[in-house]
């Protein structure tokens, strides 16, 4: 069995372990046990690629020169850079990644519930951390910039702290997810998704959660996309980057997911949506706004760009000097009720 496949023969033997309310209401809501699965719409799969490259061609010539000019030749639509289709400026001036107290969070605990996974919850979730904080605290301890360096830059009360965090996050993973034995679904945890579209000229890439497939054992649908988040929800930034792993999930495998849900570890709930032609056709739409967008901008004056200030304005590298920004504050602050003006 390969290191990312579980199976669960307790799906077919009914033998799941649903002794807790929690572990029964994700199973019912989240997994769809006992539930008929939609059918499996290969077509539908072929029209959402088809669609893809349509939109594509219309753009055939200017994609050609942005993306001969991108690096690695070709244009990477991933999840963030559908999220700053929000505006050109932050398209084309991203803050660099900063490692911070609840990003590290969200790294370990999605490395926790991996490293679990894998072990089929052999040890302690606290010797799990443990040793997943441990990998990544030796990683690239010389590098500056790395998740190591602000491991081992942290003092021993905060990271023990932290540490606790993530223990806590897994220990609330574990209590609410029933385990999954070895029998009869594979679960892909992390593993990189990649369809390529115009000749290679365009990649999606994601890197969804969780993966779980059942055996096709007719013509329904049988695969489940899970993201897990351990910060805030954010319901249609979550909605955009979960639709978005469907997308690529269903391309990839050439089969439709019967579901697709957003697992909030801190909260032990999933906000779920069930499988909708018309929800992956708007997802379609949305890729092809990104690749429009970063062929416009390959080339775009800087007096050409369509600015649009909001709440994403504070991960733009222009936040500090930018006007539009600025005069987004503003009118959000016009817009605060009387007295929900403090820091
Ligand atoms: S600061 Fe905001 S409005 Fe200005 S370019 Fe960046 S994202 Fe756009």
């Amino acid at each position: 069995m390969s290191k990312d496949t579980v199976a669960t023969a307790a799906l077919a033997t009914g033998a799941l372990a649903l002794d807790l309310p929690a572990r029964r209401r994700l199973a019912e809501d989240l997994l769809g046990w006992g539930l008929p699965r939609p059918a499996d719409d290969p077509a539908l799969v072929g029209d959402l690629r088809a669609r893809l490259e349509a939109g594509l061609a219309e753009v055939d010539g200017a994609l050609s020169e942005a993306a001969s000019a991108a690096r690695g030749g070709r244009l990477l639509v991933t999840k963030s850079a559908l999220e700053r289709l929000a505006c050109d400026g932050w398209q084309r001036d991203p803050k660099p990644y900063a490692h911070s107290w609840a990003n590290a969070r969200g790294t370990l605990t999605h490395l926790a519930v991996e490293q679990d996974w894998h072990e089929a919850r052999a040890d302690t979730p606290a010797a799990v951390v443990g040793r997943v904080w441990q990998a990544e605290a030796s990683r690239r301890p010389g590098d500056p910039a790395s998740l190591s360096r602000w491991l081992n830059d942290l003092p021993a009360a905060d990271a023990q702290c932290l540490r606790d965090e993530v223990t806590g996050l897994l220990v609330g993973f574990r209590e609410v997810w029933p385990p999954l034995p070895p029998g009869s679904v594979q679960a892909h945890v992390e593993r990189p998704v990649e369809v390529r579209l115009a000749g290679g000229r365009v990649v999606l890439r994601g890197v969804p959660d969780l993966v779980l497939v059942s055996p096709r054992r007719d013509d329904r649908a049988r695969t489940l996309v899970v993201d897990l988040k351990t910060g805030r929800p954010r319901a249609q930034h979550d909605r955009h980057e979960l639709r978005f792993y469907a997308l690529l999930v269903a391309l990839a495998a050439g089969r439709l997911p019967f579901r697709w849900a957003t697992f909030y570890v801190t909260e032990g709930r999933a906000e779920v949506e069930s499988l909708r032609a018309e929800t992956l056709l708007v997802t379609v739409r949305r890729v092809l706004d990104g690749v429009a967008q970063l062929v416009r901008l390959a080339d775009a004056p800087e007096e050409d760009l369509r600015l649009r200030g909001g709440a994403w304005c504070h991960y733009c590298a222009r936040e500090d000097t930018c006007e539009t920004a600025a005069e987004a504050r503003r009118q959000q602050a016009l817009s605060q009720p009387s007295g929900m003006l403090g820091p």
